[in-house]
């Protein structure tokens, strides 16, 4: 049986104040469940203080990126190393966002794979289909060959510890959700995809979760589909009353 993971991405939103309070209401309210792991992927500034907040709790931190590098002269960069050493967990790669404004790409998420299992940080991998792709018919060949070069090089003992996200870039943030239906059979073949890479067994333990549009009101159907394992959730994650909303419902 996989233990569901409910992720929040903040994005770039909140104060720092907004940051403090909105966990320290959470922590005082979140239900402490075996059944679920909780993150939160807080804007990097917040990362070290969150984690310190959190580190006696059930709530893992999460960063939105980072470097492949363990150290060098990149400006404005952070890396693996450094996340864990400041009490971060997580780490999402290749969110859409991502690949369309930062030039991020398969092969430089691939690497962060790689650097984030170096550093003992759960690699939560993006990957989803544009809108013309899946009008064109290609999701299938778009997602798997996003999981395929994620994986490159990743042993058979790694893999099954990595979470991936499917999260359709047509989804994110429009109100638009995957119908559940659609959304696990995306899921499905990504599943199918790792047991051809690996096998049967990590197949069926690797974490899948939908993200794009999820809401409290959405969350229970999406989450009773048989290859969803949990939600990458924006916008629904910045309030607390919602957040803790989708945490029930997991
Ligand atoms: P929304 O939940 O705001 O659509 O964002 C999804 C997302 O991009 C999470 O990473």
């Amino acid at each position: 049986m996989r233990k569901r993971i409910l992720a929040g991405n903040w994005k770039m939103y909140k104060t720092a104040e907004e940051a403090k309070s909105f966990m320290e209401e959470v922590l005082s309210k979140v239900p402490v469940s075996e059944n679920v792991e909780v993150v939160i992927c807080p804007p990097s500034l917040y990362l070290s203080e969150l984690a310190q907040l959190t580190k006696d709790s059930s709530v893992g931190i999460g960063a939105q990126t980072m470097h492949d590098v363990k150290e060098g002269a990149f400006t404005g960069e952070i890396s693996s190393a450094m996340l864990s050493n400041s009490g971060v967990n997580y780490v999402i790669l290749g969110h859409s966002e991502r690949r369309q404004y930062f030039n991020e790409s398969d092969e430089s998420v691939n690497r962060k794979v790689h650097a984030a299992f170096e550093y003992d940080l759960t690699p939560i991998v993006c990957v989803g289909e544009s809108l013309e792709e899946r009008e064109n018919g290609k999701t299938g060949d778009k997602v798997a060959g996003q999981v395929k070069k994620a994986f490159e090089g990743i042993s058979q003992d790694l893999a099954p510890k990595a979470v991936i996200a499917y999260e359709p870039i047509w989804a994110i943030g429009t109100g638009k959700t995957a119908t559940a239906e659609d959304a696990n059979e995306v899921c499905g073949a990504i599943r199918t995809t790792i047991g051809d890479l690996y096998d049967e067994k990590i197949a069926g333990e690797i974490r899948i979760q939908y993200g794009g549009s999820v809401k409290p009101d959405n969350i229970e159907e999406l989450l009773s589909m048989q290859h969803i394992d949990g939600a990458l959730v924006g916008g629904a994650s910045l309030e607390p009353k919602s957040f803790l909303k989708l945490v029930e419902a997991c």
